[in-house]
C-alpha cells in the first residue's frame, strides 16, 4: 500500500493522508483545513490534489477543524463514500462545522465587498469569492456516516478491516486501525489522530494499538515537555480561584477551547464545589459552542474515564452545579465583562484571538486584582501567547493596553502527550517488535525532528513533507 502525506506535514494543521491499496481501495484519513497561512487559505484548501470522487472512505479520528474542517468541500467535490467515526465526533463536528463556516462567512462578505468594487473598475476577473461550500454540505455527513463503537472491527471487503481504538485528547477522539490484506500478506496501519496528556480530565488515556507494522503519529508536543508542576487540576484550579476571588477579590478570567478544555474546567470545578473547597463566587461559561459541546459530553458517559462516569453516577450530572451560570447571549457577555463583584469567566477560545474572550481580556486586564489563566498552548504572535511574553502593554483591538492583572499558565489541562509520553507510547505500540516504519506529522519540523531523533527500537522514522509517499 501507499501512503500519502497531503496535510500536516512538518506543520500543525491541515491534516490529510491518503492510503491506496493494491486492489484499489482507497482510503482517507482525515480532512482538516489548512490554516497555517491565512493569506493562502484559499489556496491551502479549495481544491484536493487527488480526485475527491476516488476516494472510497474517509476516516474521521475526532471532531477539531483542523481534521474535519474540509470534509463539506470533499463532499462537495464528489466524495461519495462512508465516512467511518465514533458517534461524540459526528455529533460535534455537526456544530464545530457550522462555526467554521460561519466565521468563513464573515471573511468572506467583506472579500467580495472588495471584489465587487474592483469589478466596477474593471481590476478583477472570475467569479466572486465564496466559502469552500455550504450548509447543505455539512448536512450530507449524517447520512454517509458509519459510526464505530471503540473495539469494533468495520470490514470493508476483503483487503481491509479498519478498528478505532481511544485516544484521550477530546471527547469521542480515535486512533485508527488498517488491517490491510496485500499479496497474500497482512499488514496493519497505525493513525494514532491527535493524542490525548496522560490523566485527563474526562477523557481516557490513550491506547496504544498493538502488532502494528506502520504508524502515523501526530509530534504537536515532541520536544517539549508539560510543566514541572505535579499538582493535580484541582489543586491548580483552587490557588488560583483563592488568590484571585477571594484574596484579592478580582476576577478570574481563563481563556478555554469550546470542546475539550471549557468542559475539563468545569468538570473540576464541579469537583471542588461537591469536596466543599470552591469559595461562594460565580463561575461563568460564556460561549455558545461550548454549551453545545458540553451537552454532547453528557450524552456520552460511555466515552469518559473512570473518573467521571463515577463522578456522574453519583452525582447525576458532570457539570451542573449551583456556582455556574451559563451566559446565552451577547449582551449578557457585554454585562459579565464589567460585573463588577469577584467571579471566574471560562470563555473562548484559548489562544485569545477574537470571540467573547478578547472582550473579557480587554475588559479586565487593567486591574491588578484581576488574572489571566491561560491554560493550554498559544501560536506565536496571538494575544495569548504576547500575554505570556510579559509584556508592559499589549494592543488589543487596536488600542495599547497596559497589563496590570496577574498573568499565569498551567499545562495541567494540556490535550496532548509531551516528548517523554509520546516516546512511551511508541514503546507500546511496539510491544511485539513489528513496528518497522513511523511517520511523525502534526508538528512544527524542528520539534518534530528532536522527537524523531530520541526515538529508539524502530528501523525508520521519517518526517514526510506535503505530498511525499511511502509503500508501506
Ligand atoms: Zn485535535
Amino acid at each position: 500500500m501507499k501512503i500519502t502525506f497531503w496535510g500536516a506535514a512538518q506543520q500543525v494543521t491541515g491534516s490529510m493522508h491518503l492510503v491506496e491499496l493494491e486492489g484499489g481501495t482507497k482510503v482517507l484519513v482525515d480532512c482538516g483545513l489548512d490554516y497555517e497561512n491565512r493569506r493562502e487559505f484559499e489556496a491551502n484548501n479549495a481544491h484536493f490534489p487527488f480526485p475527491a470522487t476516488e476516494i472510497d472512505i474517509l476516516i474521521l479520528t475526532h471532531a477539531h477543524i483542523d481534521h474535519s474542517g474540509n470534509v463539506p468541500n470533499l463532499i462537495k467535490q464528489g466524495f461519495t463514500g462512508q465516512i467511518v467515526c465514533s458517534a461524540p465526533t459526528l455529533e460535534l463536528s455537526d456544530f464545530l462545522l457550522q462555526d467554521s463556516l460561519n466565521i468563513q462567512l464573515m471573511d468572506i462578505r467583506k472579500k467580495r465587498k472588495q471584489y465587487y468594487k474592483n469589478k466596477k473598475k474593471k481590476k478583477v476577473k472570475g467569479a466572486a469569492p465564496q466559502a469552500l461550500y455550504t450548509k447543505k454540505h455539512i448536512g450530507f455527513m449524517l447520512d454517509m456516516a458509519n459510526v464505530l463503537m471503540p473495539g469494533e472491527t468495520f470490514e470493508y471487503n476483503d483487503e481491509l478491516k479498519i478498528r478505532l481504538t481511544p485516544a484521550g485528547h477530546i471527547l469521542g477522539a480515535m486512533s485508527a486501525e488498517l488491517e490491510v490484506k496485500e499479496n497474500g500478506e497482512t499488514k496493519k496501519l497505525g493513525f494514532t489522530g491527535d493524542l490525548g496528556n496522560l490523566n485527563s480530565k474526562l477523557v481516557p488515556d490513550p491506547t496504544p494499538m498493538r502488532g502494528l507494522n506502520a504508524l502515523v503519529s501526530e509530534s504537536t508536543y515532541g520536544g517539549r515537555k508539560h510543566g514541572t508542576d505535579s499538582r493535580k487540576a484541582e489543586e491548580v484550579l483552587l490557588e488560583q480561584v483563592v488568590d484571585t476571588c477571594v484574596e484579592r477579590e478580582g476576577k478570574l478570567v481563563i481563556p478555554a477551547f469550546s470542546v475539550g478544555r471549557t468542559q475539563a474546567i468545569l468538570f473540576t470545578l464541579h469537583q471542588l464545589y461537591i469536596d466543599g473547597k470552591l469559595p461562594n463566587i460565580k463561575i461563568f461559561t460564556d460561549s455558545p459552542l461550548a454549551i453545545r459541546s458540553t451537552k454532547v459530553y453528557q450524552y456520552h458517559i460511555d466515552y469518559l474515564n473512570d473518573e467521571a462516569k463515577e463522578f456522574h453516577k453519583k452525582h447525576g450530572s458532570l457539570f451542573n452545579f449551583p456556582n455556574l451560570h451559563v451566559v446565552q447571549d451577547e449582551r449578557e457577555s457585554e454585562y459579565l465583562s464589567v460585573l463588577p463583584e469577584p467571579c471566574v469567566i471560562v470563555s473562548a477560545a484559548g489562544m485569545v484571538e477574537g470571540g467573547r474572550i478578547q472582550m473579557h481580556v480587554r475588559n479586565n486586564i487593567g486591574h491588578p486584582n484581576n488574572s489571566i489563566l491561560i491554560a493550554g498552548f498559544c501560536a506565536e504572535g496571538t494575544l495569548g501567547d504576547r500575554l505570556l511574553k510579559g509584556q508592559d502593554f499589549v494592543e488589543i483591538d487596536r488600542r495599547e493596553r497596559p497589563v496590570k492583572a496577574k498573568v499565569s499558565r498551567t499545562d495541567v489541562f494540556s490535550a496532548h502527550p509531551d516528548h517523554q509520553q509520546l516516546l512511551d507510547y511508541f514503546k507500546a505500540s511496539n510491544e511485539s517488535g513489528s513496528l518497522k516504519k513511523l511517520f511523525l506529522v502534526h508538528g512544527e519540523a524542528g520539534q518534530m525532528q528532536r522527537l524523531a531523533d530520541d526515538v529508539g527500537g524502530i528501523e525508520e522514522v521519517q518526517t514526510p513533507l506535503k505530498g511525499q509517499s511511502f509503500i508501506v
